[in-house]
């Protein structure tokens, strides 16, 4: 039942190493599970999507977010009859190569990697770990993933310059990805505008009042759901609406895209690659409120006092541990010691330091540089 413009599995261009195939799962299917087995892949628990657990443990985490991309995701393709193991595995895989502490910690370890003219971005990163950090596999090291899905973790959130990125050639820069890897930074937003609307609101950074007041698409929801349910309490309320609100950008994404590639005649993957943008997009109406939930989410959530001040505390945190390590690599792990040999020491504490979760890192700052006052893990 697959589209002709989707990806079919007899037709991938394969894995590095060659491996027999598997009686009862595709390839996809296959690095579906290698994601979810991975050791990456659990630490997502313990790492910041935007709220801590120190906060509460209601809110999300990066494992959780990820579990939501997934579902929106697999609905999405399923609906465009795109291959929704692909699709799975892409969004299983999206938020994989992300430092602990969330943004702060991204930020923070960018800056100590520039210092050496180099920088931490976390697609490149989730291709260092499939590609080499996850050992599980006594053939090669890695998960010895498909073309399609390490060229999905390449390109599902932003274009990579040939120029600049030589590394990345054989992953087709000049061309556009697959429906299924350009699904995936749509439905990561529409999972995350909702999720920090909905962790905003229960932490109580957010107010409801204004939220009504300030973003029309909501308020007009809410203000229907409260119609609808007069006797309910208001929380409930606001759970209605930001269904509704979930709702409508993923059937929006749906409608849309399957428009786009009707008005654009795309009837296989060879068009999609070539054609002149991403093909997967929503509305421009909706669009513009994609952009004002983010812009608001912005004002008043990321960039809000109770949010900043453990941000800076957090990069501190990651500085402290980056500057320890890399005038001490004797006090590494031994496998990162090891290597040492293949890697300039920045490389490698980049590397160690971007896998751990939030209590680690904490535990180890408290052990090797005097711990924080603010952030207790
Ligand atoms: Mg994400």
């Amino acid at each position: 039942m697959l589209a002709s413009y989707a990806v079919h599995p007899e037709q991938s261009r394969g894995r590095r190493y060659a491996e027999t195939p598997h009686p009862y799962r595709d390839i996809f299917q296959r690095d579906r599970d290698r994601v979810i087995h991975s050791r990456a892949f659990r630490r997502l628990e313990d790492k910041t999507q935007v709220f801590t657990r120190r906060d509460s443990d209601h809110f999300r985490n990066r494992l959780t977010h990820t579990i939501e991309v997934s579902q929106a995701s697999r609905t999405v393709a399923a609906a465009l009859r795109l291959n929704v193991d692909l699709t799975e595995c892409l969004a299983l895989v999206h938020d994989i190569g992300h430092a602990p502490f969330g943004h702060a910690g991204e930020g923070a370890l960018d800056e100590c990697m520039r210092a050496y003219g180099e920088n931490y971005d976390h697609n490149l990163h989730a291709l260092r770990i499939v590609e080499d950090l996850e050992q599980r596999y006594a053939a090669f090291r890695g998960l010895n993933l498909t073309f399609e899905v390490r060229e999905g973790i390449i390109k599902h959130s932003r274009d990579y310059s040939p120029v600049l990125f030589p590394q990345l050639r054989e992953y087709l820069l000049d061309l556009r990805p697959p429906l299924e890897a350009q699904l995936i930074d749509l439905t990561d937003e529409i999972a995350y505008n909702t999720a920090d609307l909905d962790d905003g609101i229960e932490s109580e950074v957010l107010c409801l009042d204004d939220l009504e007041s300030g973003l029309d698409l909501f308020g007009s929801l809410f203000r229907k759901a409260a119609a609808m349910h007069a006797s309910a309490p208001r929380k409930l309320i606001f759970n209605e609406a930001i269904r509704e609100l979930y709702n409508l950008f993923a059937s929006d994404l749906i409608e849309n895209t399957s428009q786009r590639l009707l008005d654009l005649g795309i009837e296989n993957q060879d068009q999609v690659r070539q054609a002149s943008s991403r093909i997967a997009a929503f509305s421009p109406e909706v669009d513009r409120h994609r952009a004002a939930i983010k812009t608001y989410l912005t004002e008043h959530l990321y960039n809000s006092s109770d949010l900043v001040a453990d941000r800076a505390e957090s990069e501190r945190v990651v500085r402290d541990l980056f500057t320890f390590w890399v005038q001490h690599p004797d006090r590494l792990p031994r496998n990162y010691q090891a290597r040492l040999e293949d890697w300039p020491p920045h490389r490698v504490v980049c590397d160690y330091i971007a896998g751990m979760t939030d209590s680690f890192v904490l535990n180890q700052h408290r052990a090797l540089c005097g711990g924080s006052a603010l952030l207790h893990a």
